[in-house]
């Protein structure tokens, strides 16, 4: 699996300011069947560690804040 590059780079974004992983949600990255997420423990967020995704989209949808959001690309929607 390819390593993301850069946060900017990747599908799927969590906005910091509504992450709540340093309270201890994991939801993004328990529901996701590819295992591409995970909790920034410096930061204490979650973020797109491998730059992979299949566009299922329950990251998005269970997130209990909104603060995920996945780019499905133009030619997948
Ligand atoms: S589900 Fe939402 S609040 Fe929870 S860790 Fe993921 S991005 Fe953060
Ligand atoms: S859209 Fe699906 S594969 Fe992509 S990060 Fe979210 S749960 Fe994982």
């Amino acid at each position: 699996m390819t390593m993301a590059a850069t946060i900017t780079q990747v599908p799927v974004k969590v906005d910091s300011e509504k992450c709540i992983a340093e309270k201890g949600c994991t939801v993004c990255v328990d529901v996701c069947p590819l295992d591409v997420l995970a909790i920034d423990h410096v930061t204490g967020k979650a973020f797109m560690k491998f730059d992979e995704c299949w566009y299922c989209l329950p990251c998005e949808k269970d997130c209990p804040t909104g603060a995920v959001h996945v780019d499905i690309p133009f030619l997948l929607r």
